[in-house]
């Protein structure tokens, strides 16, 4: 039987559960499709950095993650000889660590409150991409069925199925290193809100404290390193000292990580979200908040333009706004999985620039924002851009400083300051534009700017005149009339 849905999204890891919560939240009819029969409970994120909160927060998880994580504020640098670096995150980029499937856990449940549900045991083996909409092949322990799909949005991680039907390439490289993964109880002395990066002459080795006493511990290993108890121990005293031992294991298993970026994010109808658009090694905890951000990127566009709020030509804009996005990150992680994996002699060297850095607060004031993702920036390829940057506030593409507002309806918003001239101009253009401008004035302060639903900056300035340019980007973001 063949049935009709504004929106397939194909893998229910977190980004495909993030996706389908913000379109049902915003009132969209959505198919979750999941191969698998049971939630993955496996070894992988644990750091959720506040980019990635602020979409949980969005999708109304947030308190329950932090109920049920643990907040991270310092980076332990443990060196040779003992001597360790304790690096404050700041207010600003506090983090979280909380196992990926209790995220998932958190997601599922949100989804189920909005009317949502993710259908299990149904591995989508096609996709024919047509003008109008696309057919989703979707085999299940019953037989097969196909969904007509208006949209669809592939979250089905870095093996992507789709994107190999598709025919896109995901072009890069595998790095040489093999990690260890591990779960498990660790005794010792392993600060709680830290992560503890040991970069000692034996080799690194990363430890991330989990509520309820557990522990995620990774480090390279050698291919065909044995994955046992004993093998564990080892890394723990050669890397950690002999304070580490091993109490309890839960998980243990190896991976290799690769540095792709998909050739092209969107094939007509059809977006690439999460892994299965990028991929690069975990040093950094970056992965999954990157998803999570392509997720509040494409949603609220493809949501506003299924309520006929936005043109479609909107999503356009998600191509060179994520792409952006991705490749920074993979460079930046690429750094970093090489400052990690140094040889012996390197990495005194690196060691010793460490405690410079972290003595003259370089470590806190640029390292930490680049781990926490602050430094992505998009292009301005709104309608009516590029925006000239207004002296003194934030460039259309950045993130408004002090955060982002909750998203809210999914219109952009104005916050108009001071004077009551720019906050009449601001409640007339919101009424030209219900649905794409919603307005609010505030007493203290002067000027205006305009925050997208995904906390991006679109357009700021200060006077009356300026307002003309959210006045030209309202009128290029309306949908022609008539049209789909
Ligand atoms: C060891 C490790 C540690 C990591 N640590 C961090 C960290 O601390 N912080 C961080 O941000 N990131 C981290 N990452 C990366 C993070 O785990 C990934 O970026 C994240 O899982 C991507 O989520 P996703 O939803 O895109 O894909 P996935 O989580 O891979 O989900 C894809 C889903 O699609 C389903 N699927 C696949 N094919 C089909 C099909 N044909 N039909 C239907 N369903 C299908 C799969 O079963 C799966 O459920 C880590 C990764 C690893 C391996």
């Amino acid at each position: 039987m063949t049935e009709r849905t504004p929106v397939v999204i194909v893998g229910a890891g977190t980004c495909g559960l993030a996706a389908a919560c913000a379109l049902r939240r915003a009132g969209i009819d959505v198919r979750l499709l999941e191969r698998e029969d049971v939630p993955g409970t496996g070894s992988r994120a644990t750091l959720l950095w506040p980019l990635g909160l602020a979409v949980l927060r969005d999708l109304g998880v947030r308190e329950d993650a932090e109920r049920r994580g643990l907040p991270l504020d310092a980076l332990h640098y443990h060196l040779a000889g003992g001597r360790t670096l304790r690096t404050t995150v700041g207010a600003e980029n506090e983090a979280l660590v909380l196992a990926q499937h209790a995220t998932d856990a958190l997601l599922e449940e949100a989804l189920e409150a909005a009317g949502g549900r993710v259908e299990r045991s149904a591995h989508v083996s096609g996709v024919t991409p047509g003008p109008d909409g696309v057919t989703v092949k979707v085999d299940r322990p019953g037989g097969t069925e196909l969904i007509e799909a208006q949209w669809l949005i592939a979250a089905d991680g870095v093996g992507s199925t789709v994107r190999r039907l598709l025919g896109i390439d995901f072009p890069g490289t595998t790095l040489p290193a093999r990690y260890l993964a591990v779960d498990g109880a660790i005794d010792g002395d392993l600060a709680p809100g830290a992560v503890h990066y040991f970069l000692r002459p034996a080799g690194p080795m990363v430890v991330a404290p989990l509520r309820g006493g557990t522990v995620r511990m990774g480090a390279p290993v050698p291919d065909g390193t044995e994955l046992s108890e004993a093998t564990v121990q080892r890394v723990l005293t050669e890397r950690g000292g002999d304070g580490l031992v091993l109490r309890r294991l839960d998980d243990i298993t190896t991976f290799a990580s690769q540095e792709r970026v998909a050739a092209t994010l969107r094939h007509g109808r059809c977006f690439l979200v999460g892994d299965a658009a990028h991929t690069h090694s975990p040093i950094g905890g970056q992965g999954l908040n990157l998803g999570l951000q392509d997720v509040a990127n494409l949603t609220w566009k493809l949501a506003g333009v299924l309520r006929g709020a936005y043109t479609p030509d909107l999503l356009d804009t998600y191509e060179p706004e994520r792409r952006r996005a991705a490749e920074q990150t993979v460079q930046n992680t690429h750094r970093f999985a090489r400052m990690f994996t140094l040889g012996p002699r390197p990495a005194r060297v690196r060691n010793a620039a460490w405690r410079g850095l972290d003595a003259t607060g370089v470590l806190r004031r640029h390292f930490v924002p680049l781990l926490a993702g602050r430094r992505v920036a998009y292009p301005d390829v709104l309608p009516g851009g590029p925006a000239r940057r207004a002296r003194g506030l934030p460039a259309p593409g950045e993130r408004p400083p002090g955060g982002a507002p909750p998203a809210g309806t999914g219109a952009l918003r104005l916050v108009t300051r001071g004077d009551a001239a720019l906050a009449a101009a601001g409640a007339h253009l919101a009424a030209r534009h219900p649905g794409r401008i919603a307005h609010e004035h505030r007493a203290s302060g002067r000027g205006f700017v305009l925050v997208r639903p995904d906390g991006f900056v679109a357009r700021a300035g200060r006077t009356t005149a300026d307002l003309d340019h959210v006045a030209t980007l309202a009128a290029g973001l309306a949908p022609a009339p008539g049209g789909a």
